[in-house]
């Protein structure tokens, strides 16, 4: 029997992808051969190419079923967004045919000014232009209507300018390949010519009923409760982590990984998370610019799939107040084509050196730019996760472990000055090879943990594209990568040899970078206290934190590494902060009007009942005894809520009246980030606060609205 039989999931793997397999079948050879080499070189597509390609392409979407094209990109939105044009055209004798040529699959233009632009419009014209990005491949996306061809694009304007999350992240992924091949060769690799990264990003995700989901409009409008308090039993007895998921859930599980791997998503593990009704899923990771697809297509196909299934998803940040909220941990390392994993340990002390150059080059670029880091997982939803619950804090810190601190710390006080396994015996640290996952992955509340043979950065928002903090990533390391290789070399014109002048770098990089590495506990007061005398940053809020890209050095940075230029920076700074203040805009309008048009109406009737049930009583009381404290604990309950009903209208209008305010506020959009971070989100909570308290005295069949019980654990 073949070894390799494939379970009828697996055998369905990339069916609806436009793949290498596919690609190789269909094309002649040598259109095929110089399509690998200009992906292999990141060159741009070759028209002529382009013209065979598309024809393949188009014959092969249609016998799977597709009528329409389109091209699938990711717009500054956050989400993915595709223009659908059909095949079909008229050729010269008035015919209908279907057509698709070289220039549609390479270009096409959708109207930019749908989509938001950070302001580069009034100084570019309003033309954008999607162009093929073959480093994922298209895709069959089957909907109601029939099945469209996806081709995965860039978005960019008539200069040239990135309109998308993608495009940097491309960039970025070249500055550093080259930062971290010329270190390569500085360290005796000579073979290599690509270091690409790798990406396996954990999804968490909340799965509620779609009835219930539909009766709160807080849910439909913002992804997010506004209202709402815990029921006494939560996430405390720890029983739903791991536990068995249940038969519902596992059947939308199991047409998810079916959908997913028809797409070439390589769905790997799933489980129930702390919380109740909340869920994980991660795919085998990948080379990061397809990864960050993938992951974009692993959230459509869960909001697609939970829909068919009756089931709503809840990708939000903080979907739930008091509850776990959803995170991505990004999985991350760096791989070169020849050479392997550069964070992997490695076995030989050969390996170990360039091992620890990139872990140090790691420290270095995360200590420096931990600000940009910060920025890059800055969304509405992250405010109210980090911090809170299993969510790491909003200072961003190294976690490496006790045996990894261990050699840094040898290398630092000049006890191990070279790379041998016996310097590591000596010195009774077991030498790195040793190092597993049980000894590196205890610390859940780090930010970015090393993991064995890669780092997690764990403060990414659930819902955001993955292609922006890992824009982030890949530049802050090529520019630590190049200081570091700059300083060798100077250590080297000095006379010293390479080992000499490698640890004479590493000694001095672990040193300055110390203030980064934290193993202890995120969430402790004496962590705060402790990071701010290190001078780490520790930005509470999205307007706080986008302040990193106001610093010089950081657009200096950016600029330098062909990544993003100033105008594209100072686009992106506006849209991110305009994006925050509608969020918290649109979340503040309808908590009011959920208050006016439902918490206050149900109040009000039952505070009607029992002010009538009072008076009855009273009249009644004249034939029988009561007690005085009957009749004095019956006039405090109505008294008291009473009491809060009036302190719920008054809150409410002093939020109504912060929302006007909004649009009188000065300062631009960073004003009104401000405003929204630090007076209208407390004027919210201050809301929340009386009505949560209120919710808990009503009667429950009068609560408008399906509470924290029903959503969380009856069903
Ligand atoms: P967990 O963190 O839940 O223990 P794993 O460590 O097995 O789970 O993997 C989590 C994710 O990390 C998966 O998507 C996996 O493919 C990814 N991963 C594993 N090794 C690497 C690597 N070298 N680089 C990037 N991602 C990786
Ligand atoms: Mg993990």
């Amino acid at each position: 029997m073949a070894n390799n039989t494939l379970s009828e999931n697996a055998a369905m793997f990339g069916k609806h992808t436009f793949n290498n397999a596919v690609m190789k079948e269909r094309l002649p050879k040598e259109v095929y051969d110089s399509l690998m080499k200009t992906l292999k070189e990141g060159h741009d597509l070759d028209d002529s190419l382009a013209e065979t390609v598309a024809n393949a392409m188009k014959e092969w979407a249609i016998e799977n079923g597709a009528t329409h094209y389109c091209h699938w990109f990711q717009p500054m939105t956050g989400a993915t967004a595709e223009k659908h044009d059909a095949f079909i055209a008229f050729d010269k004798e008035g015919n209908l045919i279907e057509k698709f040529s070289g220039s549609q699959l390479s270009q096409g233009e959708p109207d930019a000014s749908s989509f938001p632009s950070g302001g580069m419009r009034s100084t570019f014209e309003a033309r954008g232009y999607t162009a093929w990005d073959p480093s994922t491949p298209a895709f069959l996306m089957k909907g109601s209507e029939g099945t469209t061809l996806c081709i995965p694009s860039v978005f960019i304007s008539y200069h040239g300018e990135a309109l998308d999350e993608k495009t940097p992240l491309l960039r970025s992924a070249r500055a550093l390949s080259k930062s971290a091949v010329a270190m390569l060769r500085l360290l005796g690799n000579t073979k290599v010519t690509r270091v690409t990264t790798y990406l396996g990003a954990e999804q968490e995700y909340f799965l509620i009923d779609r009835n219930l989901y539909e009766q709160r409009p807080d849910l439909i409008m913002t992804g997010r409760t506004l209202l709402g308090t815990l029921p006494p039993r939560n996430q405390q007895l720890e029983d739903h982590y791991f536990g068995s998921i249940p038969d519902r859930v596992l059947e939308f599980m199991q047409e998810l990984e079916q959908e997913l791997y028809l797409l070439g998503v390589p769905a790997k593990t799933r489980h129930n998370e702390v919380a109740p009704h909340q869920f994980e899923i991660a795919p085998i990771h990948e080379e990061t610019p397809l990864a960050a697809d993938h992951n974009l297509l692993v959230m459509e196909m869960l909001r697609r799939v939970a829909e068919r299934k009756g089931l709503a998803l809840l990708i939000h940040e903080k979907p739930f107040a008091g509850i776990n909220g959803n995170g991505k941990h990004n999985n991350w390392s760096m791989g070169a084509d020849v050479g392997g994993n550069l964070l992997d340990p490695g076995e030989t002390p050969e390996s170990n050196l360039s091992f620890l150059v990139f872990l140090v080059a790691t420290l270095k670029g995360v200590h420096k730019r931990a600000a940009v880091l910060r920025a890059a997982i800055a969304n509405p939803g992250n405010d109210h996760r980090l911090g809170a619950n299993e969510a790491p804090p909003a200072i961003i810190s190294v976690f490496l472990g006790y045996q990894l601190n261990a050699i840094l710390d040898a290398i630092e006080s000049g006890d191990i000055k070279k790379v041998s396994e016996k310097q590591f015996i000596d010195l009774d640290i077991s030498h790195i090879p040793t190092l597993n996952k049980d000894n590196t992955d205890r610390n859940r509340t780090s930010p970015f943990a090393f993991t064995g043979n890669k780092f997690e950065f764990r403060a990414v928002p659930s819902s955001m594209p993955i292609a922006i903090p890992n824009m982030a990533l890949n530049t802050i390391m090529a520019e630590a990568i190049d200081e570091m290789r700059e300083a060798i070399e100077s250590e080297m014109k000095s006379g010293k040899d390479l080992q000499a002048a490698v640890f004479a770098v590493l000694r001095k990089e672990i040193k300055a970078t110390k203030p980064i590495r934290f193993e202890g506990d995120g969430y402790s007061e004496a962590w705060h206290k402790e990071a701010k005398k290190r001078g780490l940053p520790n930005n509470k809020n999205l307007p706080e934190a986008m302040k990193a890209w106001k610093d010089k050095s950081v657009r200096e940075a950016f600029v330098k590494y062909g990544v993003l230029t100033e105008e594209e920076i100072e686009s992106r700074y506006n849209v991110r902060l305009e994006r925050y203040v509608k969020a918290i805009d649109i979340e503040a309008k309808t908590l009011a009007m959920m208050i006016r048009t439902m918490v206050l109406p149900a109040a009000i009737r039952y505070q009607g009942e029992i002010a009538e049930s009072y008076s009855k009583l009273l009249q009644a009381s004249k034939g029988i005894k009561l007690s005085a404290s009957a009749k004095a604990k019956q006039a405090k309950q109505l008294e008291t809520f009473a009491n809060g009903i009036g302190e719920l209208i008054a809150k409410t209008e002093a939020l109504e009246k912060l929302i006007e305010g909004l649009h009188h506020t000065k300062g631009g959009v960073e004003g009104h980030a401000k405003y929204c971070a630090e007076t209208l989100m407390p004027a919210m909570t201050a809301v929340r606060e009386v009505a949560d308290e209120l919710e808990g005295h009503l009667d429950k069949s009068l609560y408008p609205m399906p509470n924290y019980l029903e959503l969380l654990f009856m069903h």
